[in-house]
């Protein structure tokens, strides 16, 4: 069956006239379902009832069934959702400020095995697709509407990694952006990536959104153990990449950091950094190690995260100390999928 969440509103427009339906019933369709939330043709009370009735038997308008809600104490709160061929994937809305930001899943599971990521447990069980991606936003939207609020950011850095998904990502980035669909700022919108070097370029080139890379090491070494993808490309070269990507206007690329106890969180790393750096618009955020039941690291002493950030704004490198957030409902950064055993063995397709 079709879906309205793969499509932009001219995509919608083309494919509804191959189908004899008269065109501008896109964006029609499209404000219904992507500005007012509502899902069902019938509903739709500008359309005439018999092409209700026939969208409706030809055209789906959503792609996840909810499963059930965490709220964790400090306000975050993990949507659970399944796909309609039985796999389950998490949605996390971070409550910080007055920022509400939907944290978007790209994966079910992940083929990277970062040690200390549950997701990467998981192993990768299939990509999700455009409208699985689109229908995250839109449940989080109804979830936060429900308490008169709405998402003001969005990362993709829930479950896998994006940049092994772009085929589905990109065509869902150019509907959470348009301006008669989602309408999402681009410049709001950060892609997190581990650092697929020859996907950094494809990224750039087809739509300016913020990029967050996930550094966690200065040397080599180290970080061919902390992620593992480090082995095929290396510090240098997911570098030489960050330099080339395009930015959005002030946009910096954030460096994602989790300081582990005695393994990278060093005076002497965080100097290697700041030279790592150097000539890139960056911003350093450290992010407390989450810890899951996977996983054998332990979460850096706070006085050396301070010392570490302390070395970074010297050299008048942004740095950001973040606040986990959710971790009380296995939320939280590297958690998601460390929640449920039977995600491990949903039975999906492809
Ligand atoms: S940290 Fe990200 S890239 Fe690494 S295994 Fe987890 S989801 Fe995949």
């Amino acid at each position: 069956m079709n879906s309205v969440l793969e499509c932009t509103p001219e995509e919608l427009a083309e494919r509804f006239r191959e189908q004899g339906i008269e065109p501008f019933r896109a964006r029609q369709v499209a404000g219904w379902v992507f500005g007012r939330g509502v899902r069902a043709f019938e509903a739709m009370t500008d359309l005439a009832q018999p092409l209700r009735a026939e969208l409706a038997s030809g055209w789906r308008t959503t792609a996840l069934e909810p499963e059930g809600e965490l709220r964790s104490r400090d306000g975050t709160t993990k949507l659970l959702l399944r796909t309609e061929d039985g796999g389950r994937i998490e949605t996390v809305i971070i409550q910080e400020d007055r920022r509400r930001t939907v944290c978007v899943s790209s994966q079910i599971g992940c083929s990277l095995d970062c040690p200390f990521c549950a997701t990467g447990r998981l192993g990768l069980l299939r990509n999700l697709r455009t409208g699985e991606i689109v229908d995250q936003v839109l449940q989080a939207r109804d979830v936060l509407a429900a308490r008169g609020e709405h998402p003001t950011h969005m990362v993709f850095m829930g479950m896998g990694e994006p940049l092994l998904n772009l085929r589905h990502v990109i065509p869902a980035l150019r509907i959470l952006t348009h301006p008669g669909a989602l309408a999402f700022s681009p410049g709001r919108i950060t892609v997190s990536t581990a650092g697929v070097v020859p996907q950094m370029p494809v990224l750039g080139r087809a739509i300016r959104v913020r990029l967050a890379v996930s550094l966690h090491a200065t040397t080599d070494e180290v970080r061919d153990r902390l992620v593992p993808l480090n082995q095929r490309f290396p510090i240098a070269s997911l570098l030489e990449a960050c330099r080339a990507y395009p930015l959005p206007p002030r946009g910096r690329i954030s460096f994602e950091y989790t300081p582990i106890r005695d393994l990278n969180d060093s005076t002497e790393d965080a100097t290697r950094l700041v030279r790592l750096v150097s000539g890139i618009r960056a911003h350093v955020n450290l992010i407390p190690l989450n810890e899951h039941p996977a996983s054998s690291f332990e979460r850096a002493k706070p006085e050396r995260v301070d010392r570490f950030a302390g070395v970074l704004a010297r050299a008048r490198v942004p740095v950001t100390v973040r606040q986990s957030r959710g971790d009380d409902i296995l939320a939280a950064c590297g958690q998601l999928g460390a929640s449920d055993p039977p995600l491990a063995a949903a039975a999906v397709g492809r």
